[in-house]
């Protein structure tokens, strides 16, 4: 009898290369995982061993071919245990955690291929290689370089294990913090636990304690959508300061989940991975392939932002202090826990602005649409919904993409909400990147969110900072679609990761434009268009609120700095968290976006570690991208559109960030649009 077929291993081929999503199991990824080491050992062999002097095709042509089965295999596991995890994936994913970081080590630490690859950037001016042949071999050297292929002896064996450890402990880091979202759920027991919360969020906290089997009825649980509109709405500051301790506690209980160990390690690794790089932090180490690349440019970024903000805030506060006293709140201290209370309290008063009624003019398949016309009106793209297409999860939809002459794009897979099983936060990723290396590889893009469903009655509506996520990964994703290169290494996202929140960011922008909220926010049941008085009213009270959000921000952005650019080994990090906000005098009111033992940027991966600045980084970009429609006296200006597609979210990494940039604008980017946008200076 023949043995059964590993579908993973079969080719694969439904329609854009999809995998075959219904007959995967997760006792098919350890074997194919194995299989696919194993071929791409094989073919780098070939490479490896060549007899012939080493060639741009015969070398880096052919590494950037390699590794196709391992690659798409990968692609799909990591897809799968972000968005439809189990135990069994869970498993399999601290077992391979491991060999995997092995296999990419020993790929990029072997000898006999790194010296074709630096004999050929010996020689690289003599090459006669195109643009783009040339950044690719300056990319691959340097990922070698930097993978530390020219280590020797007991540092290679060293940097190896290190490695192998990183992997392990990064991938426990992120299943703590799963862990502990799954486990924690705060039951709302009758009227006196639900007063004050709007219908959404009744409906979102209905369905969250249905999905979780508890009784009560209602339950607030960690996912963003529920966390953040409960401490908005609930007038119940016991049960807030539950929920908030809850929420930034995470990966902070001691036990078998317990983040903060993992957390030190991984840092005391990274000091040491880049001690053998010759580098005296891992800041210094992870800056040098930045566009920023040095950390005084980014100290700089960071200490212009945070001494505007601290004062900021404290004006902000001074509003929701006020506001308590009118309503004869109790005269202590506000706590954390309030702040975002208050601020809705303020909004409503200061500018008649209220939450639930924003909320009525977003449903979300209305801002799908929003979202997708924004792409027809700029780049001609136009998508189809292709139900006919298998996915991994009936929430997750396919559409084929489609350019203005109607040839085919690629494929745009967006699941939407949050569920059981699937990390929190929001995020892009691909099954396939586009290249034309041996074939032509159309893109296929996901786009995960994590939006409280509407229960039935009424639709899933998204608040206005849901819709700008949804934008925001939209922007990613057309970033992997609209790739136009030549090869994989250079692809879509794979760009300097300072440069990386750029297409996204800068897409979030039209949807505060009046005329695309005029088109497309109408309310889910009049149909009618968002009025013009609540369009100014949003736009008047757009700049409250952004002293807390920066000053959160940039609380991270510098504890994640610190935690990278330390010489000495931290052995507490709460305490080191705690010390370094104290010496930036930070206001304990506001928090910050993300505490170390849930810090999934820096810990869950090593691409955002010493990297969580990027985001002002880009929106130093994104603010004065912008600004070329806004000079342009048109959003959708098509001169303009086709500059910021061909720069911007076609060229992948085939171009110098800071070159292509210039390109589009005529001029490097300015600092004051950002500063001007996040209302820390004026107009
Ligand atoms: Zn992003």
């Amino acid at each position: 009898m023949d043995a059964p077929i590993n579908p993973l291993l079969a080719p694969w081929d439904a329609p854009f290369g999809l995998p075959p999503f219904d007959l995967v199991r997760p006792e098919h990824f350890r074997p194919a995982f194995e299989r696919g080491m194993r071929e791409h050992r094989e073919e780098l062999a070939r490479i490896a061993t060549r007899h012939d002097a080493p060639t741009f095709d015969n070398t880096l042509a052919a590494f950037d071919a390699s590794g196709r089965l391992l690659s798409r295999v990968e692609a799909l596991f990591h897809n799968l245990a972000a968005s439809a995890t189990s135990d069994a994936l869970q498993a399999v994913q601290r077992e391979m955690a491991a060999p995997l970081a092995a296999h990419w080590s020993s790929v990029y630490m072997d000898a006999a291929l790194f010296e074709r690859v630096d004999a050929l950037h010996a020689g690289r001016d003599s090459l006669g290689l195109g643009a783009e042949q040339r950044r690719l071999l300056e990319r691959v050297h340097l990922d070698f370089v930097r993978a530390g292929a020219r280590l020797r002896g007991g540092a290679r064996q060293r940097y190896a294990q290190l490695m192998q450890r990183l992997a392990e402990l990064t991938t426990t880091f992120a299943q703590n913090v799963l862990h502990d979202e799954a486990s924690y759920a705060l039951p709302l027991r009758g009227e006196a636990d639900l007063a004050g919360l709007p219908d959404f969020l009744r409906a979102a906290a209905h369905q969250a304690a249905r999905e979780r089997g508890i009784g009560a009825g209602h339950a607030i649980t960690l996912a963003r959508s529920l966390i953040v509109p409960f401490l908005t709405f609930s007038p119940r500051r016991d049960l807030r300061e539950q929920a908030w301790r809850a929420w930034v506690s995470r990966g902070e209980h001691a036990g078998a989940h317990d983040n903060r160990p993992i957390a030190r390690e991984i840092l005391a690794l990274r000091r040491e991975q880049a001690a053998l790089h010759g580098h005296a932090s891992y800041a210094d180490y992870a800056l040098a392939d930045t566009m920023a690349r040095s950390q005084a440019q980014v100290w700089a970024l960071l200490d212009q932002v945070w001494v505007k903000a601290v004062p900021a805030l404290a004006r902000e506060r001074d509003l929701l202090e006020a506001a308590r006293r009118a309503h004869g709140a109790p005269d202590d201290a506000l706590e954390p826990w309030d702040w975002r209370y208050w601020a809705e309290q303020v909004r409503r008063e200061r500018y008649a602005l209220d939450d639930a009624e924003l909320k009525a003019y977003f449903p979300l398949p209305a801002m799908v649409e929003a979202a997708f016309d924004c792409a027809r009106r700029l780049f001609g793209l136009r998508f189809t919904l292709r139900d006919d297409l298998g996915t991994y999860h009936g929430d997750a939809r396919a559409y084929e993409v489609a350019d203005a002459d109607g040839r085919v794009v690629g494929l745009f897979l967006q699941d939407n909400f949050a569920r059981a099983g699937k990390r929190s936060g929001a995020w892009m990723s691909a099954l396939q990147w586009q290249h034309r290396n041996g074939f032509e590889a159309k893109p296929v893009v996901l786009n995960n969110n994590n939006f409280a469903r509407g229960d039935g009655q009424s639709p899933t509506l998204l608040s206005l900072d849901d819709v700008r996520t949804l934008f925001h990964e939209f922007g990613h994703g057309l970033h992997g679609l609209l790739s136009d290169v030549g090869y994989e290494r250079l692809s879509g996202t794979q760009v300097l990761r300072d440069f990386v929140e750029l297409p996204s960011q800068l897409f979030e922008h039209w949807i505060d434009e009046p005329e695309v909220l005029k088109r497309h926010a109408r309310h889910h049941r009049s149909g009618e268009p968002i009025p013009d008085t609540l369009i100014e009213r949003v736009r008047a009270a757009r700049r409250f609120g952004q002293a807390y959000e920066s000053v959160r921000y940039s609380a991270s952005a510098l504890v994640d700095m610190a935690a990278h650019a330390a010489t000495e080994p931290i052995d507490d990090i709460v305490a080191f968290e705690q010390r370094v906000l104290a010496e930036r005098g930070a206001p304990v009111v506001a928090g910050l976006n993300h505490r170390l033992a849930h810090f999934q940027h820096l810990f869950s991966g090593s691409s955002y570690a010493a990297g969580y600045y990027v985001y002002l980084w880009a929106e130093v970009l994104d603010t004065d991208a912008y600004d070329a429609f806004v000079e342009a006296g048109d959003p959708f200006d098509a001169e303009v559109a086709q500059r910021v597609r061909r720069w911007i979210y076609s060229s992948g990494n085939s171009v110098e960030p800071g070159a292509a940039y210039e390109a589009f604008r005529g001029r490097a980017a300015s600092i004051e649009p950002m500063l001007r946008e996040r209302g820390l200076i004026d107009d």
